[in-house]
């Protein structure tokens, strides 16, 4: 058993003063005490939070982080930046993919993430041939995951056709292309790979409905099990929006909604583009809309109407989709701050006629959403959730003497560099004082990995 002392601590029921956190061998949270003496415990050195679930990543993306800023064609928009990470996607090797996304866990460890869904769309070659082991670059995925200590919630994606007509698959969709036995066969596989492993949980991401036919959708459901966890792009862009409506006569989240029984386990990435209604719909199922608003901003997808979802009750979380940024706060920050600009008011993170600080509004909502989408009991510090932690350094932060939210305020709003000091999952410390022991050898094999595919 481990023995935590925090002379801070966020717990569900709010900031509590000198918490005893007991973690038992297979990490999880065993008890939580508060108002006791920190005797024999280790005592931690700053405010401690529940760590943050990435709920959306494609790993491989990080290979073109900060590559596609360079204007080429007079006018640039999601459809040419997708060309773009299809070259990517083309090059990449299962050693390759393992070194980057190896090196990126790190980078989301060190940030305050400790678990990472992984939305995984690469399952060909290059050229569009089956590996041996269909779950081949899923399988590294979860070695990469495995070798950072970082929690992972595995999404094998169903990747079907090209366009809402049936398309077929071309050039760079080739290597993402898998009927719903192949998928089924990819999850057999990565069940019996994890097995008990209390840090990884697998469940099935059908790419979106312009990839996947809803009867696709339900006929690939039955491979899972009634709790685990279902992604899926939503509405990211108005063409896929008006797209489906042509093709199907709804739009996407009513064509969802309508013919797949969405509820609590599933996250809809991107629900950028849905009205009032639809969001007071999805609100209703208990669903979870995933933003990655770093990515939405750098894409230009557009802005999600936050104040509906929050007086609908509804529940939201964080991902950082193509990691061309690895940073919650920062995340958070884009969240409200697009919020502001588009509303011309100030905290629209925080339910209509309430006050309180907007930081730890915004962190609740995404720590207490993480659970059920990410399949395993993570995001809250009490007994029977996983010891997944990080523990802030208020030197880092903008002002001394802040104390409960104000640290959020202050991480989220004003820090002037990574404010998170040490990070804990399943009850290994892995980050300290800022850093990872395996971080170095991980940059090593990333920079030699992007250099073999900027060779190619
Ligand atoms: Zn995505």
């Amino acid at each position: 058993m481990k023995k935590l002392w925090a002379s801070s601590a966020l717990l569900p029921a709010g900031w509590a003063a000198n918490v005893g956190i007991d973690i038992a061998e297979d990490g999880n949270i065993a008890a939580v005490h508060e108002g006791i003496e920190a005797a024999q415990r280790e005592r931690l050195p700053g405010p401690l939070l529940a760590g943050v679930a990435n709920l959306h990543s494609h790993a491989f993306q990080r290979g073109m982080a900060g590559l596609a800023e360079t204007l080429l064609r007079g006018a640039d928009n999601f459809w040419t930046w997708r060309e773009a990470m299809y070259r990517c996607a083309m090059r990449v090797s299962p050693e390759q993919l393992q070194a980057i996304a190896a090196y990126l866990f790190i980078e989301m460890l060190k940030s305050g993430y400790t678990n990472v869904t992984e939305f995984h769309y690469l399952h060909h070659a290059p050229d569009g041939t089956a590996y041996t082991n269909p779950a081949e670059l899923s399988l590294r995925t979860i070695e990469a995951a495995r070798q950072a200590g970082i929690g992972l919630t595995m999404l094998p994606s169903l990747y079907c056709q090209g366009g809402f007509a049936g398309e077929t698959l071309r050039g760079g969709q080739q290597r993402f292309a898998t009927d719903v036995g192949m998928i089924q066969e990819i999850i057999r596989r990565l069940r019996e790979h994890v097995g008990r492993d209390p840090q990884c949980s697998v469940g099935l991401a059908p790419h979106s409905l312009r990839a996947v036919p809803v009867g696709l959708i339900n006929e690939a459901l039955t491979a899972l099990g009634p709790d685990d966890p279902v992604h899926i792009h939503i509405a990211e862009q108005t063409r896929e929006v008006e797209d489906c409506m042509a093709a199907t006569g709804r739009s996407p989240v009513a064509h969802l909604l309508c013919h797949v029984p969405v509820d609590q386990r599933w996250c809809l990435i991107h629900g950028t583009h849905m009205t009032a209604d639809e969001i007071r719909d999805v609100a209703a199922t208990q669903a979870v809309i995933g933003f990655c608003p770093i990515t939405e901003a750098n894409l230009g997808d557009g802005i999600f109407d936050l104040p509906a979802l929050i007086e609908a009750n509804g529940r939201f979380g964080i991902g950082t989709d193509s990691n061309v940024m690895i940073n919650p706060f920062e995340e958070l920050r884009w969240l409200e701050y697009v919020q502001r600009l588009r509303h011309r008011q100030r905290g629209m993170a925080v339910p209509p006629g309430q006050s309180g600080s907007i930081g730890g509004a915004l962190y609740r909502a995404v720590t207490s959403s993480a659970a059920l989408v990410a399949g395993r009991r993570i995001g809250q510090i009490a007994a029977g959730y996983r010891a997944d932690f990080c523990v802030l350094d208020e030197d880092l932060l903008s002002l001394p003497d802040l104390a409960g939210d104000a640290w959020l305020d202050s991480a989220m709003f004003a820090a002037r560099t990574n404010p998170v000091r040490d990070v804990m999952v399943g009850g290994v410390w892995l980050v300290h004082a800022g850093h990872h022991a395996g971080e170095e050898a991980a940059k090593m094999k990333f920079d030699r990995a992007m250099r073999e595919i900027a060779d190619v």
